[in-house]
């Protein structure tokens, strides 16, 4: 067998221990004589992973009681539908940052159900920065303010808080969550898809403050109503519990390796290591310069896109695998999430001297 570095945006690399630990139980979990992917979710083997999964997440995140954790499935992208159906009614009003694709997308959903202002947005130089905001810019009495806190595709990600004032603050945390310590309080709602900082694909993580539910539309479908999937604790329905199970153990590695707090510090070195590299390299350099630089996703280039091509083609042979930068934007992108070895950052920077050295 071996594993390559996968620097891929999502689904993407998972921790070796979950991996293993999932394959020793996959026949059987515990004494149960099954595996989790064929027990029925209304059972209390399942209970225990599903309720112990969430607390985790609170005590990983410090997750205040007045918010409910929320295990759903449809993607990030449901939400940004389930979003303005669930707390878009009040003035209608909804605004937005645009920072990519994904807040493009966002605002695509809302405006179906409400009118969109776009108050800031960073096209004019194609979402290489965050744009800075006032209170003053937003609309008093929107019924909330949307943002992506780590834009995947760009490379960006915000590091103050946008002053909203007393409208809630909606943050699309999918590339970003576990990865820094943040304070849950400053939003009204964070809401992820798994596959990039928490586990496999199928499962969508939302975390409410209780009195922004409650206030959907009537014709909300009844899967994406807040209220309904927090009063049965997200078992309406089948929920995705395999996906679930994994998340759990990817919790629990977390909290091994000492939490949110310990894995930023290392976050944070991986990062440095991966930009010091590439402001000191003569033939790669990164698109996003200065503070607005993400921790999770490096978008870089070369300048020339046969180059390109070839690092891309000649890094996938020596096992760095998933470099290519999203269509959209061309060149490289290296993912480096939690789960990220640091040495597999090391080994990269190896690769790409090697590489530049060679030309
Ligand atoms: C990946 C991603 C999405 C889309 O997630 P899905 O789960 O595929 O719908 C949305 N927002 C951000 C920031 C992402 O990185």
């Amino acid at each position: 067998m071996s594993r390559v570095y996968n620097f891929s945006s999502g689904p993407a690399v998972l921790p070796e221990p979950v991996l293993l630990r999932a394959r020793d139980e996959m026949l059987e979990y515990k004494d149960s004589g099954m595996s989790v992917m064929e027990m029925s979710h209304r059972t209390k083997a399942f209970e225990d992973i599903i309720y112990g999964a969430e607390k985790l997440l609170r005590e990983l995140m410090g997750i205040p009681d007045d918010y409910k954790v929320l295990f759903l499935q449809g993607g990030a992208s449901t939400q940004f539908a389930a979003i303005p159906l669930n707390i878009g009614s009040g003035s209608g009003i909804v605004d937005i940052i645009g920072t990519g694709m994904w807040t493009s997308k966002a605002k695509a959903e809302a405006v179906k159900y409400c009118k969109v202002n776009v108050v800031a947005s960073s096209e004019d130089k194609i979402f290489t920065y965050i744009p800075k905001t006032e209170r003053k810019d937003f609309t008093p009495d929107a019924d909330y303010v949307h943002i992506c806190w780590n834009n995947t595709i760009y490379g960006t990600r915000y590091t103050d808080i946008p002053d909203t004032g007393s409208v809630p603050l909606v943050a699309d945390f999918s590339s970003a969550i576990l990865s820094q310590e943040i304070n849950v309080s400053d939003f009204g709602i964070i809401f992820a898809g798994a596959q990039k900082n928490i586990g496999p694909a199928g499962l969508t993580v939302v975390i409410v403050r209780e009195d922004l539910i409650g206030k959907h539309r009537e014709d909300t479908p009844t899967m994406l109503r807040y209220d309904i999937q927090a009063s049965n604790d997200s078992l309406y329905n089948t929920p995705p519990t395999y996906s679930i199970y994994v998340c759990k153990l990817v919790l629990e590695w977390l909290k091994d390796m000492g939490g949110v707090k310990a894995i930023e510090k290392i976050n944070e070195r991986k990062a440095k290591a991966f930009y010091d590299h590439l402001d000191s390299s003569e033939m790669f350099r990164a698109t996003v310069t200065g503070k607005d630089r993400s921790i999770m996703n490096i978008p870089f280039v070369t300048g020339n896109d046969e180059l390109d091509k070839k690092f891309i083609y000649e890094a996938d042979r020596a096992g760095f695998v998933n470099l290519k930068g999203h269509r959209s934007v061309g060149g490289m992108r290296a993912s480096i999430y939690n789960a990220m070895p640091e040495q597999g950052v090391y080994s990269l920077i190896e690769f790409m001297r090697d590489f530049e050295r060679k030309k």
